[in-house]
């Protein structure tokens, strides 16, 4: 049953606007489009806030790989899922999308890195990935930019792909948003949450209200600053994370594969017929828009383009043009970690309204097209799809100090393709639903 039709806007005794939605989204990055865009496919009222452009913050800066090889049953479910639902886009969003079906390749490189990656491997196969052992001759036939050593482990996954431009899914997200008659307010801040008698009621912007009985802090980096507005404490630390695109180069054929060398933390891709290189840095670095200039944005995020060469030294033996051929772009941005290294979904249980889409821990962007199904069911539905999606609840971490998130968040960055003994797996038994 669709809702009333999205009521005009009037304008309140204090001069603002009024809108009236059954769904209002603080964010238009990657999650909050993709929230938006599947409560409205539900048939609900939907608007959306940026303080920004849509998909200028994180959601514009990412390298746009999708990877099918997940730590847990929920996380490898939503990574197959987004992965099928980017590759059919058209199909169910109407927007057309261009995507790589590269496939893409793992590669451990020491003793510990090739046991952890045996374990993945067989764990990711029972939940579902397909996956198999690839030779160093496949390795090099499949990767022109990679010269194997002989003595590495390869596994190849077929499924993973990547989008050549994150724009371009922002940019389909938006388009079908407003297909769906999704509202969009950009350059306007969410200022306020509305929270009369402990119920979240809706937002303000400087100009708008926008009465809604869900509102949804899909802010990014600032999704903590923004559950203050509503007296909730979201527990995500913004962690930088950069890439860099060299000039086009012989050796990277368009059609090669992601590669991600994983003792090195590092990942490969073809980008505008040169290479995308990013890497994971051992000693992070948090950055707190709370403490920032109210200005800050992506923009201002500190770059270092010489520990990225440093960092490619890694691999100089295999890919030896990550660190010499010059540089035509070097971007970054945050991801907002969390203290286990999983997604924040859901609503937060003291604060009726309020629900949650972040804790993005470096695979927002390709889990965004499955986060944002998921939430609008258990929006609508009042339960979260079976799955173990439960396990996702902003709730399971309590309250937590600065200093203990920012602790937590930046070893999860550091271990992002360890071996982590210590990081929670989470099996369908513990989290609470079937298995997908
Ligand atoms: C260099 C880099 C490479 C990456 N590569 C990948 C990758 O290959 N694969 C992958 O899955 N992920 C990748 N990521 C991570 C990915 O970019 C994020 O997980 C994803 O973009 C998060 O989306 P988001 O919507 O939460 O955040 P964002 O895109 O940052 O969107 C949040 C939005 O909230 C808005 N906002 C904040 N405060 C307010 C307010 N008060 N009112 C209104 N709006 C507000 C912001 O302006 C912003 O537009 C990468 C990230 C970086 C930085």
């Amino acid at each position: 049953m669709r809702s009333p039709p999205i009521e005009p806007e009037g304008v309140s005794g204090d001069g603002k606007l009024d809108v009236k939605v059954d769904v209002a989204v603080i964010g238009a990055g990657a999650l909050g489009l993709s929230a938006a865009l599947h409560c409205a496919l539900r048939s609900r009222s939907v608007a959306v806030v940026d303080r920004a452009a849509a998909g200028s913050q994180a959601s514009g800066r990412a390298a746009g790989l999708f990877k099918s090889v997940q730590a847990d049953e929920p996380r490898t479910w939503l990574a197959r899922r987004s992965i099928e639902k980017v590759t059919h886009f058209e199909e169910w969003a109407g927007v057309p999308l261009e995507c790589h079906r590269s496939g893409s390749l793992l590669v451990a490189r020491t003793p510990q890195h090739k046991a952890a990656l045996h374990s993945e491997v067989a764990h990711s196969r029972s939940w579902g990935a397909e996956l198999r052992e690839a030779s160093a001759t496949e390795l090099a036939e499949r990767a022109a930019y990679y010269r194997p050593g002989g003595n590495e482990l390869a596994v190849w996954c077929p499924e993973d792909v990547y989008i050549a431009e994150p724009g371009d899914l922002v940019q389909a997200y938006k388009s079908a948003c407003l297909l769906h008659d999704v509202q969009i307010f950009e350059s306007e801040a969410a200022v306020e949450v509305l929270v009369p008698g402990g119920r979240v009621t809706g937002l303000e912007t400087g100009t708008r209200r926008i009465e809604a009985s869900v509102v949804v802090d899909a802010a990014g980096a600032w999704a903590r600053q923004v559950g203050e507005l509503a007296g909730a404490q979201i527990a995500v630390a913004p962690v930088r994370h950069q890439l860099l695109i060299t000039e086009p180069c012989a050796d990277v054929r368009g059609t090669d594969p992601i590669v991600r060398v994983i003792d090195a933390a590092i990942y490969l891709r073809p980008a505008r017929s040169g290479l995308m290189f990013g890497v994971f840095e051992a000693d992070p670095m948090p950055i707190d828009p709370r403490h920032q200039p109210a200005s800050f944005s992506t923009d201002d995020v500190p770059l270092d383009l010489g520990l990225l060469r440093r960092l490619a030294g890694q691999i100089s033996a295999e890919v030896p043009l990550a660190a010499r051929t010059p540089v035509a772009e070097h971007r970054g941005g945050l991801f907002t970690m969390s203290p286990d290294g999983r997604f924040l979904i859901g609503p937060v249980p003291d604060l009726p309204g309020l629900w949650v889409a972040s804790g993005c821990n470096g695979s927002g962007f390709s889990s965004s097209p499955a986060i944002g199904e998921v939430l609008a069911a258990w929006i609508i539905d009042g339960n979260p799809p079976a799955g173990g999606f439960a396990s996702f609840s902003p709730a399971r971490f309590g309250v937590l100090t600065d200093q203990v998130l920012i602790q937590k968040g930046t070893w999860q960055y550091a271990h992002y393709y360890d071996p982590a003994p210590d990081q929670a797996r989470v099996s369908p038994a513990q989290s609470g639903g079937d298995a997908r």
